[in-house]
């Protein structure tokens, strides 16, 4: 470890990675340069956000057999949201960095390429490249700016410094490439990750994220809609993209305060057979609707799909069409998926048929969201099934993701829901021509929250009546809309 003193303020300033070029001032935040033997002033550095993250300096744990200890952060800005890289030193003295985006993690190294990789503007979503002689597929484009940052750094970052990166995944296996420094990217590969199987130790308590924040971890809290003053409720720090349930207005809590990103359109208000703030009792665990939103097909068919949060379990789906109701959750580990045309993807050494793909359009979206979601906002859905389980792959011109989804009988619904379920809100009896087979669950865009869920979904099946739902209401509305 090297230990110098802060140009701005004389404090200690310690570099323990042999990798870092900067170190952020704990206590006036210059960014200090070692460079050779002298020690240079690079400025302030912006404080992070307080974005309720566990991890913190010195955060230590173990992955791969190797125990590492947090020494940095970065936090990046971008269209959905911000996350953070910690910089990791490993006990070989070896470097790494810990996505955290959020409550999903991925730990990566930096690996040397064996060949040309592709340029930034070449890479699509969706599409397979060659990357050290294995085939991944391209999950996610960003481009982002870093807005703050904390510790030692391998690297000089300040305020707008800009980052372009590519994930790609193949099964469980987690690639990014980093064109942050020009066309040449850096390559850097690992896994997904939980805090748990790292052994993660001198993680922040809800009591020391309450005490920075103000407010805990995962507890839902309500902010006034800076257009129209109603209430809405939130997780803070972990769905940043809200839309009022009131007025539509799209806003931004991602800050500590809340922005408008769009004022609403005037759409009529839906009324959903489980409202907003519905609490579901599974297994003794309580999980709330935080956000709902209702999608249409090329068809004319709509869903609504529900999205639900617990503190510990994270986020799953209820998807509610014309086929039933389904239970979602996205996927960390993807299914081998040969080319977009392919009808067969495989997982688990099982093979899923292709059903049919077709666009997905959002119509209409109310609550707390962990991504941005818009009314209009369309993907590409790619449905395989096998037996009762089925895989959706979700494409975007950034972002392709996968969920899994198996039904859920009504009984089970009323079961978790009680009187919060409105049984009056029916569905249409006959579903319209044209009306596919299968089950029209989907998921949204943004592939993070895979969080496995503690429960599973057996119970006997006493109703048969597809009699609840929403859409009534709202497929009636857009369908005249739309024709
Ligand atoms: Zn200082
Ligand atoms: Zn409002």
């Amino acid at each position: 470890m090297q230990i110098v003193a802060c140009p701005g303020c004389g404090a200690q300033v310690e570099f323990k990675s042999h990798a870092a070029v900067v170190a952020v001032c704990a206590f006036c935040r210059t960014t200090v340069m070692k460079d050779a033997d002298a020690v240079r002033d690079l400025g302030k550095m912006s404080a992070v956000l307080e974005d309720f993250s566990r991890i913190q300096i010195g955060s230590a744990g173990v992955q791969g057999g190797r125990g590492f200890t947090v020494v940095g952060r970065i936090q990046l800005k971008y269209a959905a949201g911000i996350w953070n890289e910690w910089f990791l030193l490993f006990d070989d003295g070896s470097n790494g960095w810990l996505g955290d985006s959020s409550g999903l993690y991925t730990v990566t190294t930096e690996l040397a390429a064996s060949a040309t990789l592709p340029d930034f503007d070449a890479i699509t979503p969706g599409r397979c490249y060659d990357i050290n002689g294995e085939r991944f597929t391209a999950a996610e484009k960003r481009r982002a700016s870093c807005i703050g940052g904390q510790g030692e750094l391998p690297f000089k970052v300040g305020d707008g410094w800009q980052a372009r990166v590519v994930d790609l995944r193949q099964g469980g296996a987690f690639i990014t490439l980093d064109y942050s420094d020009g066309e040449r990217p850096q390559l850097y590969k690992g896994v997904s990750v939980t805090l748990e199987q790292m052994a993660c130790q001198l993680l922040r308590d809800d009591e020391q994220i309450r005490a920075t924040a103000g407010k805990y971890r995962g507890r839902v809290e309500a902010l006034d809609c800076p257009s129209c003053g109603s209430a809405i409720h939130y997780l803070p720090g972990v769905t940043t993209s809200l839309v009022c349930p009131s007025c539509q207005a799209q806003l931004d809590a991602a800050g500590p305060q809340a922005q408008i990103l769009a004022s609403g359109a005037s759409v009529e208000q839906v009324r959903t057979a489980l409202p907003l703030g519905a609490s579901a009792t599974v297994n003794k665990v309580v999980w709330r609707v935080i956000g709902a939103m209702t999608r249409r097909d090329n068809e004319g068919s709509s869903w609504t799909e529900y999205l639900l949060y617990n503190t510990t379990g994270g986020f799953f789906w209820l998807v509610d069409s014309e086929q039933g109701w389904r239970r979602s959750s996205v996927m960390a580990t993807w299914p081998q998926w040969p080319s977009l045309e392919a009808d067969h993807v495989e997982l688990d050494q099982a093979s899923y048929s292709k059903l049919f793909d077709y666009p997905a359009t959002v119509t209409w979206a109310a609550g707390a969201f962990n991504w941005r979601v818009a009314a209009g906002d369309v993907v590409q859905v790619y449905e395989f099934q096998r037996g009762q389980a089925a895989l959706a792959a979700e494409l975007s011109a950034d972002e392709l993701t996968w969920s899994r989804s198996t039904p859920v009988a009504l009984d089970q619904l009323r079961a978790w829901f009680g009187a919060a379920l409105r049984g009056d809100v029916a569905r249409k009896a006959v579903a319209p021509a044209g009306t596919r087979l299968a089950s029209r669950f989907a998921l949204w865009i943004l592939g993070l929250n895979a969080i496995p869920l503690l429960f599973n979904f057996s119970g006997t099946i006493f109703w048969v009546v597809l009699a609840i739902v929403a859409i009534y209401l709202s497929e009636h509305l857009f369908g005249a809309e739309g024709s």
